[in-house]
């Protein structure tokens, strides 16, 4: 099982490591998209760790209320195409993590992220290959369920940190089919996607408060 308190230190490391990528995330999308991905990404996590600060009670020890504080902020407080994204990935997880009870396994993470990507999928109708978040989430769901639900997380979270990146730079080669990095076409080819990048960004930071 993941140690107490994993998923607090996750969101707070994650947005740490977004505020210290912000300007490069920005400049992707400035090239691909409109420039605003690390303002959004950095907005959703700054206004979840203030949500941190204000767990009490119940919800401060649960592996879950974190998972929720992140999915409402991204929810309530994040414009843009990737906040509602970001916000439904969180939500699942905080489900799957908080009907899982008692304590936190891969299995449950596994099966919150893979409903995450479900409903990504079903709002945003990008397939792998188009050049979005997609192409770096679909990875690191496939290694995370290829575990047994009480695997080692240090393991099972260094494949599925690795997998992200794997799709990461699989969108520095395409085409964007969806999003505004469609309409500049083949300008966007060479560049990474800043979502995927933002979903390696989320895996790296799991994996190192695991370690
Ligand atoms: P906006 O284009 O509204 O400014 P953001 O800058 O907040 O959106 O987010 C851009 C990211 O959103 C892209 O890099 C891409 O990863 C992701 N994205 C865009 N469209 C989709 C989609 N249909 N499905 C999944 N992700 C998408
Ligand atoms: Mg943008
Ligand atoms: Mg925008």
């Amino acid at each position: 099982a993941f140690t107490e308190g994993f998923t607090d230190g996750w969101i707070r490391r994650y947005a740490a490591s977004a505020a210290a990528t912000e300007a490069e995330l920005s400049a992707l999308d400035q090239q691909v998209g409109d420039g605003d991905f690390g303002a959004n990404l950095v907005a959703g996590l700054q206004a979840a760790v203030r949500l941190l600060g204000e767990l009490d009670g119940p919800g401060a020890a649960s592996a879950a209320g974190p998972l929720d504080a992140a999915a409402a902020a991204f929810l309530d407080e994040v414009g843009g195409t990737s906040g509602p994204l970001f916000g439904l990935l969180f939500q699942e997880m905080a489900v799957a993590v908080g009907s899982a009870g008692d304590g936190m396994y891969v299995g449950a993470l596994a099966v919150g992220i893979g409903n995450g990507l479900s409903a990504i999928q079903r709002v945003g109708e990008a397939a792998v290959g188009d050049k979005t978040l997609v192409d770096a989430l679909v990875p690191a769901c496939t290694a995370l369920a290829s575990y047994p639900s009480t695997a080692d997380p240090v393991e099972a979270l260094s494949h599925a940190a690795r997998a992200a990146w794997e799709g990461v730079a699989n969108t520095t080669r395409l085409t964007a089919r969806s999003g505004r990095a469609s309409y500049v076409g083949d300008r966007a080819a060479g560049v990474p996607d800043p979502g995927a990048v933002g979903i390696g960004l989320l895996f790296s930071s799991a994996e190192a408060t695991v370690t």
